[in-house]
């Protein structure tokens, strides 16, 4: 935990256990009052089409402007509060601010699709349909244009449960996409059956396959495993040029990384779409830290 926590900097720091347990103690007191105060936000990272290098969308990925802590990443505060009612707070809280962009560039005739991340948790709890059935009617949002990405180990944790969740998740019209794959342990007689439409592939093999064989073997399996599965294929983690170019010659379908941009806040986002940042450049390295 320690490690993950605040990445590079903790490594200098190597904060005592008890000070990692009443972190993890604040974070999980304080995030209901945290969302209240809209400390709570969202940052957007764009998703490319390799074909035409076109932006169809964008991943909502939270932060946490702690007062104390500073930006706080949701690796280290998801965590920390799934064992709590919190996280259905979470997705609810993400769903509001995320329909209502996605509602706010349909009115100005910007169709972007956005990609919230769920926790295998948000799919067990009683509420969880209603809930995003009943957000998607209030802001009248096309439902395709609403990706949520679970990842593979979840998913596949407890398929017997899950399975009839994302069918009528499936059946609300909303997009479904299986998030760091290759780092579970899919059946793939069992993935066949997902009603998924997206794959992502884990960012590990896509920062390797420029210079490891063996990972670039691994993405280049995923993509065609993909396609015969028709299922539209993206590589996260992209932050080299001849990473893009490899996966071209791929044929995959769609990339997010560092290499088009870092996760912005949304008026940093809508900046970046208008300029369309030459590729390579990386306008959020002082907004978002966080990795
Ligand atoms: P994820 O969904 O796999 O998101 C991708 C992570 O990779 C993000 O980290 C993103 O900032 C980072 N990333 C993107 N491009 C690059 C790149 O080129 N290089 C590197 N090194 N990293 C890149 P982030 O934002 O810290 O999120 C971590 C995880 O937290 C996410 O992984 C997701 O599982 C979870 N998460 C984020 N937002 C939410 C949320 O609203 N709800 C839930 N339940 N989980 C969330
Ligand atoms: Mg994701
Ligand atoms: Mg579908
Ligand atoms: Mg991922």
């Amino acid at each position: 935990l320690a490690a993950r926590a605040g990445q590079e900097t903790l490594q200098l720091y190597r904060p005592s256990m008890g000070e990692v347990y009443r972190r993890r103690f604040q974070l999980v007191t304080q995030f209901r009052q945290a969302v209240e105060q809209g400390d709570i936000v969202v940052h957007y990272q764009p998703k490319v089409r390799l074909s035409d290098d076109e932006v169809i969308g964008a991943e909502a990925l939270v932060r946490w402007s702690h007062p104390e802590f500073g930006l706080v990443s949701p690796a280290e505060f998801v965590e920390a509060i799934e064992t709590t009612g919190s996280i259905e707070i979470l997705l609810e809280h993400v769903l509001d601010i995320v329909l209502a962009q996605i509602q706010a560039w349909t009115a100005r005739d910007r169709r972007l699709s956005v990609s919230v991340n769920l926790s295998m948790r948000n799919l067990l709890a009683e509420r969880f349909l209603e809930t995003v059935a009943g957000q998607l009617e209030r802001y009248g949002v096309p439902p395709e244009l609403l990706l949520f990405e679970i990842t593979e180990s979840s998913v596949m944790a407890r398929p017997e449960v899950s399975l009839p969740v994302l069918r009528d998740l499936a059946n609300l019209g909303v997009q479904l996409s299986v998030d760091d794959f290759g780092t579970g342990y899919s059946s793939l007689a069992y993935l066949r059956r997902l009603p998924i439409d997206e794959m992502k592939i884990d960012k590990s093999f896509v920062q390797g396959m420029a210079t490891d064989m063996g990972d670039h073997a691994i993405v280049k399996a995923i993509v065609e495993l993909a396609h015969n599965l028709g299922l539209v294929v993206v590589a996260e983690g992209v932050e080299g040029a001849e990473t893009k170019t490899m996966l071209e010659k791929m044929g995959c379908d769609q990339m997010q990384g560092f290499l088009l941009s870092r996760p912005l806040p949304v008026d940093k986002f809508e900046t970046w779409l208008k300029t369309r940042a030459s590729v390579g450049d990386d306008p959020g390295g002082d907004i978002d830290p966080l990795r």
